[in-house]
């Protein structure tokens, strides 16, 4: 029997406010625990909350750019549960009104093909605080900072059918909240967490099998893994004719495994009921039109802006637009050099390996844009090769990016020759061995020049300046 795996993702984006939803603590991370815990974020009594008018915005805008309907009248609700990271004893969420319904995130599948990924909602919640169980310690420590801080919920309808339509929903996921500006996708600290709902079902069979809930994914890649091996162990379940507890499992990375946490409950035992202290939020045409008004530009805009602006192929401009930074880092260098389409080649090549292999950010390269645009446009001038500058002077030069890069390639002897006393031997020699193509030249096909200057090239190594042996040439010609 064939099965198939449908998953379902329910992703937390932490929101880019300065404070948290419902006070006025910093939500910044890293802090000394327990030092952003006012009496409002501990709950304590006849504390009022107050809602933060930053994270509604911020939500808004996701919804905007996932073409989800906004909702205009919204309440918050309180998820009443026991857990020692929820001082409160409950959750401040969105259950009944989410501000944004449906929508959709489109992702691009290594096949090409292109999908959209209906979105069942996104709703705004509090985080809860952390549990830490330090090693070699028994008891559980709590921090509340980060109790209290805005998120929201981004929750897809249970229409992926693999890993890579898993992975690909994230990472458009994480493109999306960088571009717009509303959380830093860092999947590593967990400002955006990614929690798979996965279930198996026999091929083609129109039900939906019974799910679980896999969490504790820090990474794409973790995400993908997970997936697999929860559904392999669920089709194995099923081939021996077991069923499929609903449970939530979390995922060992080392072991790559899944192991049970807690049974789901069937039952709603939450008792939701709108927070008393909340008044319901109406959102005004006035603002949803400034939100609007003020949104960003997205990665398909971006791409569109790279390929009219700057004559960039698709491919190009999709692998710049991928990641926000990378996007403006391009069109920072282009402000310094007209060779658009080498800026390119230079970041998609050299400059992203260099990040790969470092494992880190644009942000954090050594190299300035202008820095970038003098590589390009000392090899565009013919100073050196490309070869010499991708191999020898950019390795060299991240090293010591206060260098100079024509000093750089002065000491490293990559410099090629603008000496008319080395050059012009070489000129000489091609001309006296050419004579047919001089007479060509002389009846009036000027073009031939540049047979002559690959000539003059290949005996100079590489070496030979093009503006003068360009130059040369014409003179010599002139003369013969
Ligand atoms: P809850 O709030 O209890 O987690 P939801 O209805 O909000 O339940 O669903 C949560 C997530 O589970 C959604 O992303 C949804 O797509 C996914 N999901 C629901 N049913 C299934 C299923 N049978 N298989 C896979 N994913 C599912
Ligand atoms: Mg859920």
């Amino acid at each position: 029997m064939k099965f198939e795996t449908i998953i379902g993702l329910e992703v937390h984006a932490q929101l880019l406010t300065e404070s948290k939803i419902f006070a006025g603590d910093a939500s910044s991370f890293g802090a000394e625990p327990n030092t952003h815990i006012s009496a409002i974020t501990l709950g304590l009594p006849g504390t009022l909350p107050r809602l933060n008018k930053r994270a509604v915005e911020l939500a808004v805008r996701m919804g905007l750019a996932c073409g989800c309907d906004i909702s205009r009248h919204q309440i918050f609700d309180r998820k009443n549960y026991f857990y020692p990271d929820l001082p409160k004893g409950y959750q401040i969420t969105q259950d009944r009104t989410p501000v944004c319904r449906g929508g959709f995130i489109p992702i691009r599948l290594k096949s090409g093909e292109v999908k959209s990924i209906r979105l069942n909602r996104i709703h705004l919640e509090e985080d809860a605080g952390k549990s830490i169980h330090a090693e070699g310690h028994d008891e559980t420590l709590l921090d509340f900072n980060r109790a209290g801080t805005a998120l929201i919920e981004i929750v897809t309808e249970p229409v992926l059918t693999s890993p890579e339509e898993a992975g690909a929903v994230l990472a458009e996921i994480r493109k999306m909240v960088r571009y717009l500006g509303i959380c830093d996708g860092n999947l590593e600290e967990g400002s955006l967490r990614c929690d798979a709902n996965v279930s198996v079902r026999p091929q083609g069979s129109g039900v939906l099998g019974k799910r679980v809930e896999v969490k504790n994914m820090n990474s794409i890649r973790h995400v993908q893994r997970a997936i697999e091996v929860e559904a392999t162990r669920q089709i194995e379940l099923a081939l021996r004719g077991e069923d499929v507890v609903s449970e939530t499992r979390l995922y060992d990375a080392a072991a790559n495994t899944t192991r049970s946490m807690r049974i789901k409950e069937e039952l709603n035992d939450y008792r939701y009921f709108p927070d008393p202290d909340l008044a319901p939020v109406v959102l005004s045409d006035d603002w949803l039109n400034a939100i609007r008004a003020s949104m960003p530009a997205l990665p398909e805009q971006v791409v569109s802006h790279l390929m009219e602006k700057y004559a960039l192929p698709e491919y190009d401009a999709r692998v710049l637009a991928d990641d926000r930074e990378v996007a403006m880092y391009f069109q920072s260098v282009c402000e310094h050099t007209p060779f658009f389409k080498s800026a390119s080649n230079w970041l998609m090549g050299p400059v992203k390996s260099y990040l790969n292999e470092k494992g880190i950010e644009i942000g954090k390269f050594p190299l300035t844009p202008a820095q970038l645009a003098a590589l390009v446009n000392l090899i565009e001038a013919g100073q050196v090769s490309y070869t010499a500058a991708a191999q020898k002077i950019f390795p060299a030069w991240v090293l010591q990016p206060e260098a100079d890069p024509a000093q750089l390639a002065n000491a490293l002897n990559l410099l090629q020759d603008s000496s008319a006393d080395s050059l012009g031997p070489l000129v000489d020699q091609v001309i006296r061995e050419f004579p047919l193509k001089v007479e060509e030249y002389h009846k009036g096909k000027k073009a031939i020049v540049t047979m002559f200057m690959g000539e003059v090239m290949k005996r100079s190594k590489g070496k030979a300046d093009p503006r003068l042996t360009q130059e040369l040439i014409l003179q010599r010609l002139k003369k013969s």
